[in-house]
């Protein structure tokens, strides 16, 4: 078992395959004054996302939102429960908050998972090129940036003289089923490259530093994809 980490200031790792569940993504908490999680696992380790959150000293009811980065059942199946159990909003970009509103199999990849998701309505739907959203102290700056869904966002936390780039699935993988794009993707990963991260927290590879690091991942993933 991984242990939860302190990935920066107020910034927590709290889910994971090693940490919750094996088809859970990567999930992080940021407190800011609200605690704020980016994407939810699969759903079966919804309690033990909590547990994390609560063993940091945090109260599972002060969850005020989850941001989703992208309809995948990975990244949401523990949306409805945590919804349920703390009343927390639900964010997501409104291209990809329609499959969550239908319980659409497919595009939420639900189907691979041998799962359903039910329809589950998303409080707040973001539909900028770039939001930012306010807590009680700080704000998370959202970018939509399609590619592997019509609706992926990335959401940046600037904190300490450090830019901490939540960057879900930005690897991939693309899929016709996904409504994935490549050329949209591309300009994607410029706009991230040109963010200069010192920290990457991805969905799958975990937390990525420092800044050349977090560049190189981008990169090479970009010559796998060339045109
Ligand atoms: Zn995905
Ligand atoms: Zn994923």
């Amino acid at each position: 078992m991984n242990r939860i980490q302190e990935v920066h200031d107020g910034v927590y790792w709290v889910g994971s395959p090693g940490l919750t569940s094996s088809e859970d993504c990567c999930v992080y908490l940021v407190d800011l004054g609200n605690l704020v999680l980016i994407d939810a696992g699969a759903g079966k380790s919804a309690s033990a996302i909590l547990q994390n959150v609560e063993s940091l000293g945090f109260r599972a009811e002060n969850l005020s939102a989850v941001v989703a980065t992208h309809c995948h059942f990975d990244h949401i199946g523990g949306i409805p429960k945590l919804k349920k159990e703390t009343g927390c909003q639900i964010i997501a970009h409104e291209l990809d908050a329609g499959p969550m509103e239908i319980g659409d199999p497919v595009r939420t990849a639900a189907e691979w998972y041998h799962a359903s998701f039910p329809p589950t309505r998303v409080d707040y739907k973001l539909n900028e090129v770039r939001e930012v959203l306010k807590f009680e102290k700080g704000e998370l700056l959202c970018l939509h940036t399609p590619g592997h869904t019509p609706g992926s966002i990335s959401v940046i936390l600037d904190r300490d003289g450090k830019r901490v780039l939540f960057g879900q699935d930005i690897h991939g993988p693309f899929a016709e089923s996904f409504g994935s794009d490549l050329p949209a993707w591309r300009k994607s990963m410029d706009i991230l490259l040109g963010l200069k991260a010192d920290i990457l927290c991805e969905g799958h590879f975990g937390v990525i530093k420092p800044e050349q690091e977090v560049e190189g991942f981008i990169k090479g993933y970009l010559q796998q994809h060339e045109e």
